[in-house]
Formats: structure tokens, sequence, C-alpha cells
């Protein structure tokens, strides 16, 4: 009985990884770290905050941009 709750609870942690894992790469993210965050927006050059750049590593816009540009895609977060 043991046995199945700790395989059950293993399996759903391994799940959970490969669900965290897959999400960042398809955000793109796999890999990178806060240094590859840009220190500025790429669209409006104003400073990205660095609590932007730690939380989304490698993300090259601020905010608002971020946000119309996902917008102009039609996927909306
Ligand atoms: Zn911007």
């Amino acid at each position: 009985m043991t046995d199945d709750i700790d395989r059950a609870q293993a399996r759903e942690q391994q799940l959970r990884a490969d669900a965290l894992r897959d999400q960042a790469r398809r955000a793109g993210l796999a890999g990178k770290t806060m240094a590859d965050s840009a220190m500025d927006c790429q669209d409006c050059g104003n400073p990205i905050p660095p609590a932007r750049r730690w939380a989304m590593p490698g993300c090259v816009r601020c905010v608002p941009c971020e946000s119309a540009q996902e917008r102009m895609k039609g996927r909306f977060l």
C-alpha cells in the first residue's frame, strides 16, 4: 500500500517536472539565465526592470511591449 503511494507521488513529481520543462521549451527559455535577458526593451528602448529580467530569462521586451507583441500574435497569456 505504502509502495503504491510512493510510486504515485514519484510519478506525479515526474509529470510536474516534465510539464515545467515543456513549458520552458515552448517559451524558448530552456537553458537561459538572467544574463540572456536584454537590459533595454528592443521595441521602445526603456530599461527592463531587473525583476522581470530575472523572472523571464531571455526576455527582450518590457511588459507593455511584450503584451502588445503577444496581442499581435493573437495569443493572450
Ligand atoms: Zn518596451
